[in-house]
């Protein structure tokens, strides 16, 4: 099996597909479903997407099969993800149409298979939650802000006030829904991972106007251009070959 670089695109980076030479690959899962991957290539590199929310945006943060995705990719040959997670604001040095790389996150997630290991004790180490060298090669691709800590809710609701005003203070920069639990299932199966995560808006708080979906689709269309570029660009500077402390998570 070919060594492939996995893809995860959120809400309108579908469109990194357009052009492509595509192959559709179904893989069944124990996860109790089947998840679409779409192999095409990009430098001669063999690239897997995963469109997380199915084409035509069907499913809901809450109701992702994120095992499923995960295993999927990992039976496919994929050792390095780049995943994209369209995300609200907590902070003003953080507006909206920044790009951010998370080097770190708090999950608040509350009703997702959050592990692969249900049958066995296995702690996996967090101290690095997404890979830096991964960080590193994207980071040098585009005009991103280089840290910030993720925090992920469970949706599908978003945030009140108060809810805002605590994940401000236990030091999140910005929220979203689907960031988790991927990131800790890639790591699980030993996989390099890192999200270039884009920010739509600014949170309930931060905002005077009632936040809506359409502010996040409206954000997504202006930025998706510069987010798919900056994955094409940095996929040219990811090595197949590599040594990654990712590799050899427990
Ligand atoms: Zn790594």
């Amino acid at each position: 099996m070919a060594k492939k670089i996995g893809i995860i695109g959120g809400s309108g980076i579908y469109g990194i597909t357009e052009g492509m030479d595509l192959e559709k690959k179904t893989v069944n899962t124990p996860y109790g479903v089947s998840t679409d991957v779409y192999l095409f290539k990009v430098n001669n590199k063999d690239i897997a997407f995963i469109p997380r929310h199915k084409i035509g945006h069907k499913t809901p943060p809450h109701m992702i099969n994120y095992r499923s995705n995960i295993f999927a990719l990992k039976e496919l040959g994929v050792n390095q993800i780049i995943a994209t997670n369209a995300v609200g604001s907590l902070n003003e040095d953080n507006p909206p149409g920044s790009l951010i790389l998370p080097n770190d996150f708090i999950d608040f997630t509350c009703k997702r298979d959050k592990t692969f290991f249900d049958d066995e004790v296995v702690h996996t180490d967090f101290s690095q939650p997404y890979c830096n060298r991964l960080r590193n090669i994207i980071s040098k691709n585009g005009n991103l802000i280089k840290k910030g800590v993720y925090v992920c809710t469970e949706g599908p609701r978003f945030e009140t006030g108060a809810e805002i005003r605590m994940f401000q203070k236990l030091g999140g920069d910005i929220i979203g829904m689907t960031g988790l639990p991927e990131a800790v299932l890639a790591k699980e199966k030993g996989i390099c991972y890192s999200s270039i995560c884009i920010v739509t808006n600014y949170s309930t708080s931060l905002s005077k106007d009632k936040l809506t979906i359409e502010e996040v689709f409206k954000m997504m269309e202006i930025k998706k251009e510069e987010t798919i570029k900056i994955i094409l660009n940095s996929i040219k500077d990811i090595p197949i070959d590599y040594e990654c402390d990712c590799l050899n998570p427990l």
